[in-house]
């Protein structure tokens, strides 16, 4: 599974780095993704954070 933030949408609320630190970093503002391949123990923390980022701004595929 991969993921990846629409630089676009995300409005820097750190909910996603919050809560997978593991996959999710904040760099100024915005959220960036560390591991575009997301390790197999990430991958339901992951789709969560999918469901709650209000500006849905994380894509998995
Ligand atoms: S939860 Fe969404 S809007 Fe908030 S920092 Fe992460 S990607 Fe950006």
């Amino acid at each position: 599974m991969k993921v990846k933030i629409d630089a676009d949408l995300c409005t820097g609320c750190a909910l996603c780095t919050d809560s997978v630190p593991e996959v999710f970093q904040m760099v100024g503002d915005l959220a960036e993704v560390i591991t575009p391949v997301v390790p197999a123990d990430q991958e339901n923390a992951v789709k969560e954070s999918v469901s709650d980022c209000p500006a849905e701004a994380i894509i998995i595929e």
